[in-house]
């Protein structure tokens, strides 16, 4: 059987965007079908649509979706056809349906709509990790981190909050100044107001971390914004990679910590992947966190949502509609 998916036919800018046909996959030993029912958009596959990060051509990006369960692969016990679900680590995920492990998927909760479900796996649980895992968030540290008003930068604001940190962040508008505000950021500047601000409100001695999802840009001042022993996670590239760097850098700054983490290695157990969801739409169900649907597109326009994403004229999560 055909289904409408995006495809990729090589590396390019949104307009590769393209869609076409492609085989509904079959459930193989531990999988599952879902037919999708919203797919969440991701920075990432940006950088796998440009060619930044490799992938094999032509290529279906989307590993972020939820939906209902229509065909059950063997071997697959806790799950049913009818089932609602999501995963942020699907393949292929820009379609109809897509295929994925079924260690891999959450039940989504009768209450929970599943446009939020879709919203929700892959920025929550990177913001999960950030404060958890990346750098341990303890009460009373002061944390700096950037596009406030981002998908990511909204629900990782919240959770710093979650934590007792003191939060400093950056947007680029009015609008979304305002709405970083309201997630409980404590101080919401423009870019070049970073150094100032870090040195005002920690009397000169620097922040306990950094979360910098940026990159190119803001690498630099992450690092000196730190105080003695801080950490700067780096954990994207909304602005371009980060080069060759050398490590004495580290030690002239006063023995800090730089680390590079990804998701995938975060959810690499059942265990981890149901602590993070659980908590992750435990927060969205009970009000805890906020989860911001910034904008929705028919899945045929997923060129404009990459262009959206990456001219930075979207707030909270994006979302296609098959
Ligand atoms: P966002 O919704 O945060 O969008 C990116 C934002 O970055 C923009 O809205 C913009 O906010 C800001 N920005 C600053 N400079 C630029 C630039 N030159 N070009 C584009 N945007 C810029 O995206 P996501 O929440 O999806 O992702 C945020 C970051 O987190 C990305 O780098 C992504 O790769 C990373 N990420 C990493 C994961 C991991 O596990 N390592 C997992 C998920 C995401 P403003 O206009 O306010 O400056």
């Amino acid at each position: 059987m055909q289904q409408q998916a995006i495809l990729v036919a090589e590396p390019s800018d949104a307009d590769g965007l393209v869609l076409g046909e492609r085989e509904v996959p079959s459930a193989g030993p531990g999988q599952v079908l879902v037919k999708i029912a919203a797919i969440g958009v991701n920075f990432i596959e940006t950088y796998q649509r440009s060619g930044v990060y490799q992938v094999d051509y032509p290529f279906t990006p989307g590993s972020e979706f939820s939906g209902v369960i229509t065909e059950v692969g063997p071997g697959v016990q806790n799950y049913s056809v009818g089932d609602r679900v999501a995963t942020a680590s699907g393949v292929n995920g820009y379609a109809q349906y897509a295929m994925v492990d079924a260690a891999a998927i959450a039940k989504v909760p009768d209450a929970v709509d599943l446009r939020f479900a879709a919203a929700l796996p892959l920025q929550g649980m990177t913001a999960h990790y950030l404060v958890h895992n990346s750098y341990m968030v303890r009460q009373g540290d002061t944390v700096l981190t950037y596009a406030g008003a981002g998908g990511v930068g909204l629900l990782l604001t919240q959770m710093l909050k979650l934590k007792g940190a003191t939060v400093i962040t950056t947007a680029s508008t009015q609008e979304k100044k305002d709405l970083a505000k309201a997630a409980g950021a404590d101080y919401v500047v423009d870019y070049d107001q970073v150094a100032a601000t870090v040195a005002e409100v920690t009397g000169g001695a620097g922040v306990h971390a950094v979360y910098d999802g940026i990159g190119k840009d803001t690498f630099d001042g992450s690092l000196a914004a730190l105080r003695r022993r801080g950490t700067l996670v780096l954990f994207g590239g909304a602005s371009g990679q980060v080069p060759a760097f050398d490590l004495q850098r580290l030690n002239a700054g006063g023995s800090l910590s730089v680390t590079r983490p990804k998701l995938g290695d975060f959810i690499a157990t059942a265990e981890e992947l149901n602590w993070r969801f659980g908590d992750v739409l435990g927060w969205a169900a009970s009000g805890d966190i906020d989860v911001r649907i910034g904008a929705q597109f028919p899945l045929a326009q997923a060129a404009e949502a990459h262009k959206a994403l990456e001219s930075r004229a979207t707030t909270g999560k994006v979302l296609l509609l098959p």
